[in-house]
């Protein structure tokens, strides 16, 4: 046979309702008939994470960290109403919270970028990827409400027994406080998560705080941001010709909106969780963001940064054929395939995964898209279902 041939495998991660079936399609349709496609199968479907108590989710990520790469799809986060729908044992935890978790990665979302689709910022002509450190400050807060008059205080006490307090403030009437908290080895992890990414990349690595103001807590991210760039990277990222750039977070939203893109914005948990969001919508649709999530020790793991799209999945199981986007969920497994390819050494696998890429990108140019894009696009379209839609990515890969 002609296939492309694999040396190892990716670990495939496979996920719930509209994403499930677009898993099924692509693999059919643009994977095996070229590729000698390798994986090692994870089924993270809710079902089989309830009959296994969730034990095949652990499995899964110790997989990723042991073969290096892998390839989720989207999965059902389950709540109340979930638990009753497939009658779980338990309301499992986020099987994306789980594996990240055990990879301590960080996740960086890049959007798909087609001509036929402006950003609602001009300039942004490349992507802009963000990375969230996803532990700590506001999400691990302890708040108070204060109810009248009294001092706060803020108290450390060491496991020798030394106590070190600082007033927070003396309340005259009714007010707030709140504690936050984060941890050297996490943002140490972040930190290198994001060299590790941006050196990948090769792409320029920002970061920001507001350590002007806050000046032990912020000021403690640039320190060690700083500290492991010049120990560990500088040299790396000159021979890359890439680098890192230090600023203020007023000051690179500033710049930010000004840039023509093209590199990866390093954020804090609340700055990335906000952040995200603008330039998702900014650059137009969920359905054409990837997401990667990256350890420190260099395991990638790429996925859609979208859900299992229920209400379509609702129609399919209906009978009618849905226009889901699969966009994002083929980007995820083009990631895997030429990082696979880059590791071992396997250029047609590199080569297939951007001709494939550039077929799904030529597909959305030529006007051809599923119902999400075709309200933002500009120009002739022509709407067609979700494996209509992979066929005729099929085609132009076919030509390429
Ligand atoms: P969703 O991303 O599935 O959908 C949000 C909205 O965007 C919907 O209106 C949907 O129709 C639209 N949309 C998203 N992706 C699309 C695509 N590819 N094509 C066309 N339209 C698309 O998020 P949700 O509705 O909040 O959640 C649905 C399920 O997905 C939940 O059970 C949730 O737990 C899960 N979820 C999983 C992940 C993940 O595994 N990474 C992320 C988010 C949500």
């Amino acid at each position: 046979e002609d296939k492309i041939q694999m040396k190892v495998p990716i670990v495939e991660i496979d996920g719930d309702e509209m994403t499930r079936v677009i898993w099924r399609d692509i693999k059919e349709i643009l994977l095996t008939p070229y590729i000698d496609l390798k994986t090692v199968y994870f089924d993270l479907g809710l079902e089989k994470r309830d009959e296994t108590e969730d034990r095949i989710t652990v499995e899964a990520a110790r997989a990723a960290k042991e073969y290096g790469v892998a390839v989720k799809c989207a999965t059902i986060t389950p709540n109340a109403q979930r638990v009753k729908e497939y009658n779980l044992k338990q309301m499992w935890k986020s099987p994306n919270g789980t594996i990240r978790a055990i990879l301590d990665g960080t996740v960086f979302r890049t959007p798909i970028i087609v001509n036929n689709i402006k950003p609602f910022i001009k300039t942004w002509e490349k992507p802009i990827t963000i990375a969230r450190h996803a532990y700590g400050d506001v999400y691990k807060g302890v708040e108070m409400k204060i109810e009248g008059k009294g001092q706060a205080e803020i108290v450390f006490t060491g496991q020798d027994g030394h106590v070190s307090r600082e007033v927070i403030h003396d309340f005259a009437g009714p007010g707030i406080i709140m504690a936050m908290h984060n941890l050297d080895k996490s943002i140490e992890s972040f930190a290198r998560a994001c060299f590790n990414f941006a050196l990948d990349q090769k792409q320029d690595l920002w970061f920001a705080t507001k350590d002007t103001i806050s000046k032990k807590y912020d000021h403690n991210f640039k320190d060690i941001f700083q500290d492991i760039y010049t120990r560990e990277y500088q040299d790396k990222f000159s021979a890359a010709g890439i680098e890192y750039f230090y600023t203020l977070i007023d000051d690179a939203v500033a710049r930010v909106i000004r840039s023509s893109g093209g590199f990866i914005w390093a954020c804090k948990n609340y700055d990335g969780d906000v952040m995200s969001d603008m330039v998702a919508t900014a650059f137009g649709s969920l359905a054409m963001m990837t997401s990667v999530l990256v350890s420190p020790d260099g395991c990638f793991e790429y996925e859609a940064a979208h859900g299992t799209v229920t209400r379509h999945y609702y129609q399919y199981l209906k009978g009618e054929k849905t226009s889901t986007n699969p966009v994002a969920t083929l980007f995820a497994w083009t990631g895997a395939l030429r990082k696979r390819g880059e590791l071992d050494g396997i250029s047609s696998l590199v080569q297939f995964a951007a001709d494939l890429e550039q077929a799904a990108v030529d597909t959305i140019e030529a006007g051809i898209m599923t119902k999400d894009l075709a309200l933002l696009a500009e120009g002739e379209k022509k709407i067609v279902n979700t494996r209509e839609f992979l066929q005729e990515v099929n085609a132009r890969l076919g030509r390429r």
